[in-house]
């Protein structure tokens, strides 16, 4: 039998209708021929309730029994599914993750997919079982202790299963009908695409753009899964939502093709420390060690010898990256005279493969920000996409400035 994986986010299966809404389309789906793996998220909003109850209890948890307590969301929504679908007639049971059994690293809270086992659940397929539906965002560490995958991490569930399982297709159904050209819910103009190159898709991604976790797509792209974004609320045919597919598969395309923004980042400015070699080594050393997500660096010119060190990080990782400079301080390995958080920041980009060939781009993009009265903090840029921190009061004005100025309303 082929075989598909179905996934469902949160809003998807946020109640027992929507679940049975989703369960109908894993029916049509089997009764077409194929084998379902259906990957479930938890309940809209229960992560997020999960999540403040651990930081309620310390702000520096236990990484452990956060991921002990985080995934359970998903576990709840996986029996349900499996109880509407038997309802239903279809022969159907739930998984968690270390049922399977789905094998991470023990990186806590943010772990990766090292081997899913496929005997357990092939064997139960070739006993008639037609769906396993399969708890999203978890699996199990060489200790033996539960893990999970990061925010969003279902989506690589998801895709690691269609590749280790052979799927025709991997798709994920969400409460948007595909991948714009920006967030729908952040620009009206915003324009469906029918396909984006993986690369794309993975700068928009890992710039903010959360319709699909950034390891899933890049799982996608290393093995060549054919991934589609479509909406749980609509009805779909074969060519519905938006494919996510090689390069070559895209006949024409834009020089930007959209426009990400991430909300929660934070300015950090390690203020006059001494400018020596190594100095760069003997800061970002502990930070990385503390298991902090640095994004952007800059230094400033030294002036007698010192500078002014400035990098982003996630705005909840703050507390762990100020204690980790503030440790590696009283250690003497750095010298600074001050810290300054500054949390109020946003990074807004640009991202298209047609950079890659185009010349102007930045320019284009620092123009429109300035006609707006923004002013741009940090600047990065990589072959296919650029970014900027700015003030987060202006981001939304940002975003439509930049869609505005590419003409993205005209993107298809
Ligand atoms: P799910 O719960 O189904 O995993 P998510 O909330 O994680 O859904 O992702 C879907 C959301 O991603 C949409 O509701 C939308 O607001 C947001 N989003 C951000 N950027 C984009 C984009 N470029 N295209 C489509 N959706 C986007
Ligand atoms: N429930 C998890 C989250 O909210 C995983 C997911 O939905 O993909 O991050
Ligand atoms: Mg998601």
């Amino acid at each position: 039998m082929p075989t598909l994986v179905m996934k469902f986010g949160g809003t998807s299966v946020a109640t027992l209708d929507r679940i049975r809404r989703a369960a109908k389309r894993v029916g049509v789906e089997v009764s077409k021929g194929y084998d379902v793996i259906v990957i479930v998220s938890a309940m809209a909003g229960k992560t997020n309730e999960l999540v403040g109850w651990v930081q309620e209890t310390s702000p520096l948890f236990d990484a452990r029994e956060y991921d002990a307590v985080v995934s359970s969301g998903e576990n709840v929504t996986a029996g349900l599914m499996a109880l509407v679908l038997q309802e239903m007639g279809v022969p159907a049971r739930s998984w968690q993750g270390w049922q399977v059994p789905l094998k991470t690293t023990s990186a806590h809270s943010s772990a990766r997919i090292e081997e899913i086992g496929t005997e357990n659940i092939n064997g139960k397929f070739a006993e008639g079982m037609k769906v396993a539906v399969v708890a999203g965002f978890q699996g199990i560490s060489p200790e033996g202790r539960i893990t999970t995958l990061g925010r969003g991490g279902s989506d690589t569930t998801a895709v690691a299963f269609a590749a280790a399982f052979d799927a025709e297709r991997c798709d994920i159904y969400t409460d948007v009908d595909g991948v714009y050209t920006t967030d729908p819910r952040i620009s009206s103009k915003a324009r469906k695409l029918d396909r984006i190159a993986f690369e794309e898709m993975l700068e928009l991604a890992s710039l903010g753009a959360k319709v699909l976790q950034t390891r899933s797509v890049e799982l996608a792209m290393r093995y060549g899964v054919k991934l589609r974004v479509l909406s749980s609320f609509e009805e779909q045919t074969d060519t519905s939502g938006t494919l996510v597919c090689a390069e070559e598969e895209i006949v024409e395309s834009n020089v930007v093709s959209g426009v990400a923004y991430s909300r929660d980042e934070a300015k950090m400015t390690l203020i006059s420390v001494a400018d020596r070699p190594g100095i760069a080594a003997a800061i970002f050393g502990p930070l990385s060690e503390a298991g902090i997500n640095v994004d952007m660096i800059v230094q400033n010119i030294s002036e007698e010898g010192r500078t002014d060190m400035t990098f982003s990080c996630p705005t909840d990782q703050v507390a762990r990256a100020e204690a980790a400079v503030k440790k590696a301080k009283d250690a003497g390995i750095i010298n600074f005279h001050a810290l300054d958080a500054d949390t109020n920041v946003a990074k807004i980009s640009v991202v298209g493969i047609g950079m890659r060939s185009h010349t102007g781009v930045a320019a284009q993009m620092f123009k429109a920000l300035s006609a707006e009265g923004i002013n741009i903090k940090v600047i990065t840029t990589s072959e296919i996409k650029i970014s900027v921190l700015i003030d987060r009061k202006y981001m939304e004005l940002a975003v439509q400035a930049l869609h505005d100025a590419f003409e993205l309303e005209k993107a298809a």
